[in-house]
């Protein structure tokens, strides 16, 4: 997958002089620029002559937020900066389509103010463990190439003990990390996986599997802890016998006992982007499953096509490795009991890959 350039950059008047905007616009030397007094004018200013846009503007609300979880499901304490919105990687069953006002690349440069409101929470509460990301409103490494923020990112964070700092990524786009982790061992990168029929079918312009293994099998080798995200999982006639071979190709490449955690969650979106993907992706599949209502108004896969989903790939991975870190996504209590026989503890967190936890 090429590194993403915009056609134009929209800069924000009252961000142009910081130094994360010009640090930025160093990286796209001969791009078009266009100042405007607030986002909101570029938003509304339609069609514009290309979709291939990057704005850079202030984050007005707070980097830092609890991940909104789910109601009526298990919330395992989640927290992202919030600190570009939107992927140019256009999966078909991406829940931005539908949840952002600002169809926009978009990064907020204000980074003082980041690192100011991060100061505050560490201070705040000097005993609490964090698992903090930045993958939530896009790809975590899509734009590093822009940004550099992985670097910026990763020194803070190694300074920062009680917190697990991790980049959530499909993208092959490893070249800017630091080439070394920092010795804090709380650094994650991850990998969203999915069988090589979805990535064709649903990730179109993501890398393919083995490219990503591939990519994390270099960052594990350069010392950072690796995670991986069977999220979403998808149902279709083969899923059982795709996914488990994509189990297999994952440990294939990566020891399991290097592995941080693996994560499963079953495709789930609000009820307005079942039209959303129709329009979107004519051609995709996702939006002709089995999905119903549940109690958060989500729509997920009928229960028990979701548990059998989750105990058919857990009882193949435990049968690769029984120690590897296991949880679910935004699921209930209920399954967890069912399918991983315990409750949700942060405590499998606290490790990284030099000594994963038994759970
Ligand atoms: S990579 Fe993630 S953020 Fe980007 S389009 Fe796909 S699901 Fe959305």
């Amino acid at each position: 997958m090429p590194f993403f350039f915009p056609d134009a950059v929209y800069i924000e008047q009252r961000v142009l002089s910081l130094v994360h905007t010009q640090e930025i616009l160093s990286n796209l030397q001969g791009t078009p620029v266009h100042i405007v007094s607030h986002l909101s004018e570029v938003v509304s200013k339609k069609p514009l002559p290309s979709d291939k846009i990057l704005i850079l503007a202030k984050q007005e609300g707070k980097f830092l937020k609890p991940c909104p979880c789910t109601k009526n499901h298990i919330c395992c304490g989640y927290y992202f900066i919030n600190l570009a919105t939107n992927c140019p990687i256009g999966c078909t069953y991406c829940i931005l389509q539908g949840y952002l006002n600002n169809p926009y690349l978009t990064v907020y440069t204000n980074l003082d103010d980041l690192f100011t409101e991060l100061d505050e929470t560490k201070r705040s509460f000097r005993k609490k463990f964090f698992r903090i990301g930045t993958g939530e409103l896009t790809d975590s490494l899509i734009l590093d190439h822009l940004t550099g923020h992985s670097r910026k990112l990763i020194s803070y964070f190694a300074n920062w003990h009680d917190a697990l700092f991790e980049l959530k990524t499909k993208t092959t786009q490893i070249q800017h990390l630091p080439e070394k982790p920092p010795p804090s061992n709380n650094i994650v990168i991850s990998w969203s996986l999915n069988p090589a029929r979805i990535i064709r079918e649903e990730e179109k312009h993501a890398p393919l599997l083995e490219e990503r293994i591939m990519a994390a099998a270099t960052c594990l080798k350069a010392g950072y802890g690796v995670g991986f995200h069977f999220d979403p999982l998808i149902h279709y006639p083969e899923w059982e016998k795709e996914y488990k071979t994509t189990v297999k190709i994952l440990f294939d490449q990566i020891p399991a006992d290097k592995i941080a955690w693996i994560s499963l969650g079953a495709l789930r979106y609000p009820a307005k982007m079942d039209k959303i993907i129709r329009t979107n992706h004519p051609e995709s599949s996702i939006v002709l499953g089995e999905l119903f209502p549940g109690k958060d108004g989500k729509y997920r896969y009928f229960r028990p096509i979701r548990e059998q989903m989750y105990r058919t790939i857990t009882a193949y991975i435990r049968s690769l490795n029984r120690a590897v870190p296991l949880y679910l996504c935004m699921e209930s209590q209920s399954i967890w009991s069912k399918v991983l026989s315990r409750h949700f503890s942060s405590d499998i967190f606290r490790r990284t890959n030099s000594s994963p936890s038994l759970a």
